[in-house]
Parts: C-alpha cells; structure tokens; sequence
C-alpha cells in the first residue's frame, strides 16, 4: 500500500521551478535512497512530504491526507513524517534526554514521567542512554545525530525522512549514525534519505531515485541502477560521488 502519493506534484519558489510535475508512490516499508545533483529539488521534495514547504501545484498525499487539506491534516502529516537534518538541530539548552521527551510532551501530551520513559528507551535504541544528561554541545557529532534520530522516532512516526544525515560527519562517526538507520530499516520503517553514501544505499536502500532539474530521472533497485547506471548524467553523478 502506498503510503507516499506525489500526484504530478509541483513546486516553484516565485519564478524558479524546483518540482517538475513529479509522480511518484512509496509504499510501507520501502527505503528509498535519494540522490542528484546539488540544486535538483531532493530538500524540496523532502520538505513537501512533511509541509515544511508547500506545494504549488498536483496534489501529494501522505497516509491518506493531503497537505494541501488544512492547518489540522497538516499537524497530523507533520507528526507521522519524523525528520533528520543535516545539521542536527537539537534544542542546545536541553539535554539529550530534554531533547527526547520534548515531542511525546508536547506532541503526543504524556506526563514528564512517561515521556522520559519513551526517551529512556530511544536513547538506548541508538546506544545512548549512557549520554542521557548531557547537552548537545558535550557530545559529538554522531553522537548528536543519533540523539536527533531518537526525538525524531518519539513521536511514533510512520515514515522517517533523512536529509543528508551524515554530511556534516566525520567519515569516523558516519557508520554509527548509518548503523541506526539501517536498523530502522530492519524493523520495517518506511524512509526517504536523501545521501550520498552509495554503499548504504545498495545495502540498506530498497529503491534507488536520481533528480535532475526537479524530475524523477532514474527510479529503479539500487545495486542495478548504481552498478549500470541507465544514463549518462547519473553515471558522471556517480563517479563525483564515489
Ligand atoms: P538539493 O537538495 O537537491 O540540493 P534543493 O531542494 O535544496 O536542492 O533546492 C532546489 C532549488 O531550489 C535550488 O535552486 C535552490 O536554490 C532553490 N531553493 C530551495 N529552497 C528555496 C527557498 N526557500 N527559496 C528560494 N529558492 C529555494
Ligand atoms: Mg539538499
């Protein structure tokens, strides 16, 4: 069943066409690897899934809702998309636990109690409940990742969206935030994660999807698609990349 629907989804930023009538269905399940060129829309698409941009044109559909279907369906789009940044983004005056609990406090409305108890149990799903009572600056990168990971979790979202997640890594602290994942996605979590990691992508991705100028180019199974690549562009992409 899909759980992801772009219906020839557009978007433009006043003049600028970043989403080209994209069609495009993920199901349960599915972890779809995200990759193109810099300025080819992967952000943008991201970001319309769960409303942190809005559409300008088709319709996009998650879980049944539309984001274009009000302020209320909105809320509850953006509470079954979890998503993680480039740059982490944890509140730096809360510590890791703080940070955990903050949603299933305000978003979910448990007791300080038992939203430290779901973030207890977060934090020791990324092997961190050791860091519980320490601030995002004590920690390192990785670290701070893997704890976005978990108050993304927290909410109890139906599909987690990765945006160039590991990035900002030291090739070092990379695998510990790429071994989360990957045990997410054993666990059946249906994911989009815009990297540049090609072997994360054969091993863990179930589908591949390279963007040009704001189209789907190359839709396919990672390991076929990344070792013959079906055309020209995705091909020179890849040996920057690689
Ligand atoms: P990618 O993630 O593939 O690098 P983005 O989705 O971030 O691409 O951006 C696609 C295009 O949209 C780029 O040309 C970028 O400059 C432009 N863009 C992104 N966000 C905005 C914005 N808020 N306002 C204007 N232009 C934007
Ligand atoms: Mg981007």
């Amino acid at each position: 069943m899909s759980i992801i629907e772009f219906r020839q989804t557009s978007k433009h930023f006043g003049p600028l066409k970043v989403l080209d009538h994209v069609d495009l269905s993920i199901d349960e399940g599915q972890v779809v690897v995200l990759i193109g060129p810099s300025g080819s829309g992967k952000s943008t698409l991201l970001r319309c899934i769960n409303g942190l941009e809005t559409i300008t044109g088709g319709d996009l559909i998650v879980d049944g809702l539309s984001v274009t279907g009000g302020k209320k369906q909105l809320r509850e789009i953006r509470r079954e998309a979890g998503m993680v940044f480039q740059q982490f983004n944890l509140f730096p005056q809360l510590t890791a636990l703080e940070n955990v609990a903050f949603g299933p406090r305000k978003v979910r409305k448990l007791s300080k109690e038992q939203a430290e108890e779901v973030a207890i149990d977060l934090l020791d799903k990324v092997g961190l409940a050791e860091k519980a009572g320490h601030y995002p600056a004590e920690l390192s990168g990785g670290q701070q990742q893997r704890v976005a990971i978990a108050r993304a979790l927290a909410v109890k979202p139906k599909v987690m969206l990765f945006d160039e997640p590991t990035s900002a890594l030291d090739p070092e602290l990379k695998q510990e935030v790429l071994n989360v994942m990957r045990q997410l996605a054993t666990e059946g979590m249906t994911m989009v994660v815009v990297t540049h990691e090609m072997s994360f992508a054969k091993q863990v991705g179930t589908r591949l999807i390279f963007m040009e100028h704001g189209k789907i180019a190359v839709d396919g199974h990672p390991r076929e698609v990344i070792d013959t690549p079906p055309n020209d562009r995705m091909k020179d992409f890849l040996q920057h990349v690689e």
